[in-house]
């Protein structure tokens, strides 16, 4: 699951380095000082060129990249933008924090945006779809692309909790107009704090780049304080030592991909051999572009979801959010956020997700981790089968 788990040497070295060449934190400027070390531009450039991505602006946080890529898009007062039920609150926020209207799909048993809600919920105030590739498994990309073509509206994927995971041989952030990504501590890449926002677009590209910098134009004619300006922007910029640790954890991040697909699969094969047909696991649109974040299957019922989660976590067994964070990962839950929606017609948020409600509370997610041994998989194996056969 987590960077953190691989935070190393490699990291304090390239922090070192910072303060080796003249400890300037700020990712431009004071050139006579730092000794040609710019590390965020390094870690731009070497994102964008694992992601086959045109162009890649890091930010302050992943919550602030959604926020720079809708303002981006041009998102603003009066338009709607849709996204999905299954998501952090962070995907909400962006759009409310841009004067839109936040529209909400159901999620399907891919735990991403359900296709058919989408179409259905496309108005001519769309401006833009979020869908969210959770748990590092991509949505259904073509349908989504598909439908939002069509009805010509932007794709800006949240790719937050799912950097490295692939879908029919593209990577995930860039397959949309515009992608996010967050290095919070949580996340497989870390910077502690941190977010990218990737784009294949020139435009795109220069006006996050503008809006994340107080709307300077950064024109090579002009030194920074004589920089021209075209629009209002606000100031995500990212600073140095996040830019460093970046670089050192994006070497590490194939090494840490393999290992998290490879201990899904140990986990998923070991589930399956003690719970046999019993189970049902989430629908992966694309198995192989799988991040291997974290393994979700399904409970008969919602209660009884609850009962074989209490049991696990009596066992020391934790969870990927879904069942214990669910309430900051389902739309159902956020009356502070849309309990006044118009689109809610006076019914509750219970009602109007009644098919994500019914898919979500019968799941359990176990996290995958990079240091995660046979014998820990087969421990959770086994604490799983006493919870199914007691619950
Ligand atoms: C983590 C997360 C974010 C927000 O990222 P931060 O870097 O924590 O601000 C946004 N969307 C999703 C789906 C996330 O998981």
């Amino acid at each position: 699951m987590p960077g953190w788990e691989i935070i190393g040497e490699e990291e304090r070295r390239a922090v070192n380095e910072v303060f080796d060449n003249g400890a300037v934190l700020f990712r431009q400027s004071f050139a006579g000082l730092r000794n040609n070390v710019y590390k965020v531009k390094d870690f731009e450039a070497a994102f964008a060129k694992y992601l086959g991505a045109g162009y890649a602006h890091a930010v302050t946080s992943g919550t602030a990249a959604l926020k720079v890529a809708l303002k981006a898009l041009k998102v603003g007062p009066g338009d709607e933008v849709i996204t999905q039920s299954h998501t952090y609150v962070a995907t909400v926020e962006a759009i409310l924090e841009c004067g839109a209207v936040p529209v909400v799909t159901d999620v399907d048993w891919t735990l991403n945006m359900d296709p058919e809600d989408l179409a259905r919920k496309i108005t001519p105030r769309t401006k833009a779809v979020i869908p969210v590739h959770m748990f590092g498994v991509a949505a259904r990309m073509d349908e989504i692309m598909a439908i939002a073509r069509k009805r010509g509206v932007a794709v800006l994927e949240d790719t937050a909790q799912a950097c490295g995971g692939m879908y029919r041989g593209k990577p995930l952030g860039t397959i949309g107009d515009i992608g996010t990504f967050s290095f919070d501590h949580g996340k497989l890449l870390t910077t502690g704090e941190g977010g990218m926002v990737v784009t294949g677009k020139e435009a795109l590209y220069l006006g996050a780049r503008s809006y994340a910098d107080h709307g300077h134009d950064d024109n090579p004619a002009f030194p920074r304080g004589e920089d021209t300006r075209s629009s209002p922007g606000f100031n995500y910029r990212m600073m140095e030592l996040q830019g460093a640790i970046g670089l050192e954890q994006l070497k590490k991040l194939p090494g840490s991909l393999a290992k998290h697909r490879a201990n899904k699969a140990a986990l998923k094969q070991a589930i399956q051999a003690i719970a046999g047909q019993t189970l049902r696991f989430r629908d992966v649109p694309d198995p192989a572009g799988d991040n291997g974040d974290a393994l979700v299957f399904f409970l008969e019922t919602p209660e009884r979801a609850k009962r074989v989660a209490r049991a696990l976590q009596q066992k020391g067994i934790g969870f990927k959010n879904l069942p214990d964070a669910l309430n900051w990962h389902y739309a159902g839950t956020w009356d502070h956020m849309l309990g006044k929606a118009e689109w809610l017609k006076g019914r509750t948020l219970e009602e109007y997700f009644k098919q994500s409600g019914a898919i979500l509370r019968r799941a359990i997610a176990l996290p995958i981790f990079y240091k995660m041994d046979e014998a820990r998989i087969a421990a959770i194996a086994q604490e799983l089968r006493a919870a199914l056969a007691g619950a």
